[in-house]
């Protein structure tokens, strides 16, 4: 897998993708799944860096291998199934300082300039962001431990009922039951 393929299916080349890549790169590595098992990963934000890892590990939303906790941290873990052995990827690099017009030229975007001038900088600060990502080290781009936790339970199938209000289907644990009436989600915080 290259991080063209990632480009492809994510629509854009960024510096999170990038991150992602690598953290998958080091969760392939790290995990070296034998067939038999399958990998869950733990992703705790929903940035840019999780296409590429949806893409390069196999863990998805889809397929209910991918778990989202929304904690806004660099931190990605892959635990494989069945026994629970684990990697934690946890992000630590620091970007080189920048030179003081490339600073500058920041502080404008920050400030809303959209000038030609300033759009090529941030520009090329990006792609400067996503090359120095790409070509890191590991060690100096995360921590990585290795650890054994739980593993989180294999994707259920629910049965599924309607709601009261819009007649929708509903798979049954999100389903809301007020006085004997079920609703969905949407309609029950209309209704309440
Ligand atoms: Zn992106
Ligand atoms: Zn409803």
């Amino acid at each position: 897998m290259k991080f063209a393929d990632v480009v492809k299916f994510h629509g854009h080349a960024c510096p999170g993708l990038a991150f992602g890549f690598r953290v998958s790169e080091v969760a392939l590595r790290e995990t070296g799944r034998a067939r038999d098992e399958e990998l869950v990963g733990v992703v705790e934000n929903n940035s840019c860096a999780v296409d590429a890892i949806q893409v390069v590990t196999g863990c998805t939303f889809g397929k209910g291998n991918l778990i989202f906790k929304d904690y806004g941290k660099q931190v990605y873990t892959f635990i494989k199934r069945p026994t629970g052995e684990a990697v934690r990827i946890a992000v630590i690099w620091e970007a080189p300082a920048e030179d003081t017009q490339t600073t500058e030229m920041w502080k404008n975007f920050s400030r809303g300039d959209r000038s030609k001038e300033v759009m090529q900088a941030i520009k090329a600060r990006k792609a400067a962001k996503m090359k120095g990502i790409l070509a890191a080290d590991p060690k100096d781009l995360f921590d990585i431990r290795h650890l054994t936790i739980q593993v989180p339970e294999a994707a259920r199938v629910f049965a599924s009922v309607r709601c009261s209000v819009c007649n929708e289907k509903i798979m049954e644990p999100r389903a809301r039951i007020i006085e004997d009436k079920i609703y969905c989600i949407p309609c029950a915080s209309e209704t309440v």
